[in-house]
């Protein structure tokens, strides 16, 4: 037996580090096994070339836990390392590479550090054990095995030993006191399956039971099966994603989809497999989900991955804003894994993988678009909400998007923009030659005006997601010569305004006179009371809502802040439209009994307001006893 000293400036790092990654220590597991599955694909490359000449055998890793000793134990059959090589890996390597950290952050915890990322390797085992020891036997002929036995702090001990026999190395964690919840068999599984469960080597955690065949037949010509103990095993070694696009069917996509997110039963729209080699490495699979109206859980989210290793599934930054709501899973071992998330917003590479990702989606929606434009249809109500976040928030985006996006009119007809803009030119022109989008946002709130605007032979689009008002706002800034205007902005004739002059059948004096009756049955900071031409099987009177004051109302609502939150205080506003021609404001005007005058005025109010919703209360209850006694 031999002592040694780890060549380290800090004086024992264990507790520092321990205090530091407490929250986080759960990885510990991650980076041991991943250590293990390292050592065992490095013995497979070298036989494969022939440097190592023996038989593989089984290279299953093993996790076991000896709960009397208190004790868990990472078995590989890999390459395993010589005395000189623990002296230099473990000692001298691995405690560098944590002294470094401590170094790094022992004056700042900065919260912004995702911790569960750095790659502490072998010395994270020290977060939860109180004793590491390591039994080993290389692969190269001639070697000794060696036991390796250290309690974090810089001194260890080191000797050959004659009782291991089996290449490969063993890694037993004497559990501290405070740790003993990583005794417990549910919480290691749980863990596995957390990290490992695509790891390339398969990690047998114990055995279960199962039901197998026997080859025999029962009475009923049935298969006889028999219960089984199997090798409990964790990982698919050999993900979908792993596999080239072409090995791949529909099937396996969606197979691959459920085992991801065990607990998701409706089935992806559709899959964008990723597949990149340079200038960086990127490999994965993108579903997008259909999404339900409440809130998706949170775990179901894209996964990060680095060489088939669990990382984390928060990839903020990594994946753009707008498609952080796809599921799925990106293997990249070019994303720095231990940066903070300001510092990967800045790297170059993370910079290039987001973009290839955004054109691989805008790639995707466009052949489905041109391949099957019924199917596309079909999916474009749950895409819409992606598709139009992308399209505000990213120009690139942009670029390609706006040729397959959908406009949906109010009878359910789907166009592009260039399509509808074909279809409506002719009569939604204005005078100033501005192509009017005359939209709704409620079918049934808004049916009267809907109706009117169609039967002028205007197309009504319905824009009703909570996006729209953000997305109509960055259409009219982006495509040329256009305007959205709401149904119910304006009086028919006035949506979109062209050069035609009505006359009035009510002079200027006669209007002047009939206004202050008007205005006494509306509160006047809520109503503007005007006058306009309308036909005479128009409504006599009726309500509008300026388009601009709405719109604005609308985007603080979503919390736009700044001068809209001013607009966003200021109370609703509307137009009450008096139709000059319609007999019934002819019959206001002549009516010589003052209170029947009034009582006439009132009631033609009400009923724009009625058509609005917005007669309530006392004042539904009052309009409903006039009405009674006027029939
Ligand atoms: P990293 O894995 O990032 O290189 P670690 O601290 O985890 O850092 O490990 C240091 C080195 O120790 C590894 O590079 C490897 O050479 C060696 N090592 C660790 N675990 C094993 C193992 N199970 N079998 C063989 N070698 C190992």
């Amino acid at each position: 037996m031999s002592t040694g000293k780890i060549n380290v400036q800090t004086e024992n790092i264990f507790p520092i580090i321990k205090k530091f990654l407490y929250s986080d220590n759960e990885i510990f597991l991650r980076e041991l096994v991943s250590n293990a599955t390292d050592a065992t694909q490095k013995l497979k490359a070298l036989a494969s070339i022939g440097e190592a000449k023996m038989e593989l055998g089984d290279v299953k890793i093993e996790v076991e836990i000896d709960k009397a000793a208190k004790t868990i134990t990472i078995k590989d059959k890999g390459i395993g390392m010589t005395k000189e090589e623990i002296e230099k890996y473990i000692a001298q390597i691995a405690f560098s590479g944590a002294e470094e950290f401590v170094n790094k952050y022992k004056d700042k915890v900065d919260k912004n550090v995702v911790i569960g990322h750095f790659g502490l390797g072998f010395y994270s085992a020290f977060m939860v054990a109180k004793k590491v020891e390591i039994f080993s036997l290389s692969y190269k002929e001639g070697s000794k095995a060696v036991r390796w036995e250290c309690d974090g702090s810089p001194e260890y001990q080191i000797e050959e030993i004659s009782n291991k026999t089996t290449r490969g190395t063993n890694i037993v964690l004497h559990i501290a006191d405070d740790c003993e919840e990583y005794l417990e068999n549910s919480k290691i599984e749980g863990l596995l399956k957390k990290y490992c469960k695509f790891l390339p080597v398969e990690i047998k955690f114990g055995t279960k039971k199962d039901w197998e065949s026997t080859g025999e037949k029962d009475d009923k010509g049935e298969d006889k099966r028999k219960e089984v103990e199997k090798d409990n095993i964790i990982n698919n070694p050999n993900p979908a994603w792993t596999k080239k696009p072409i090995d791949l069917k529909e099937e396996d996509y969606k197979a691959f989809y459920h085992e991801l997110y065990p607990m998701q039963f409706e089935e992806p729209l559709f899959h964008i497999h990723l597949n990149v080699d340079y200038p960086f490495n990127l490999t994965g699979i993108l579903y997008f989900p259909k999404l339900s109206n409440k809130l998706e859980m949170p775990k179901d989210r894209i996964q990060l991955y680095s060489n088939q290793v669990f990382v984390t599934d928060n990839v903020e930054n990594i994946v753009p804003d707008f498609l952080t709501l796809l599921r799925g899973v990106i293997d990249s071992p070019d994303i720095p894994l231990n940066v903070s998330r300001s510092y990967l917003q800045a790297d170059g590479n993370v910079k290039k993988i987001s973009g290839h990702i955004t054109k691989k989606v805008a790639d995707k929606l466009e052949e489905i678009f041109k391949k099957d434009r019924a199917e596309f249809e079909k999916k474009w109500d749950d895409i819409k909400i992606f598709v139009q976040y992308g399209v505000i928030s990213d120009e690139k985006f942009y670029d390609k998007a706006i040729k397959f996006s959908l406009v949906k009119t109010t009878d359910g007809a789907y166009h592009t923009f260039e399509e509808f803009e074909t279809k409506v030119k002719p009569i939604q022109t204005d005078k100033d030659k501005k192509l009017i989008y005359l939209y709704a946002t409620n079918i049934a709130e808004q049916h009267a005006y809907i109706d009117a605007a169609k039967s002028r032979g205007y197309e009504v689009l319905l824009m009703d997601t909570m996006l729209d008002p953000h997305y109509i706002n960055h259409l009219e800034s982006k495509l040329k010569d256009i305007s959205f205007v709401r149904v119910d902005a304006d009086t028919v004739d006035k949506l979109i305004k062209k050069d035609e002059n009505t006359v009035s059948k009510l002079s200027e004096d006669q209007q002047k006179q009939i206004q202050p009756i008007i205005e006494e049955t509306v509160s006047k900071d809520q109503f503007h009371v005007v006058f306009e031409n309308l036909s005479e099987t128009d409504a006599p009177m009726l309500i509008t809502r300026p388009e601009f004051m709405r719109r604005m109302k609308d985007m603080n609502q979503l919390g736009g802040g700044g001068s809209m939150a001013f607009m966003g205080n200021m109370p609703d506003m509307y137009n009450l439209v008096v139709n000059s021609n319609h007999p019934l404001i002819s019959r206001i005007l002549n009516e010589s009994d003052d209170s029947k005058k009034k009582n006439l005025a009132k009631q033609a109010t009400d009923l724009a307001l009625l058509s609005q919703g917005l007669l309530k209360g006392e004042g539904l209850t009052k309009f409903i006893k006039r009405s009674v006694e006027l029939i």
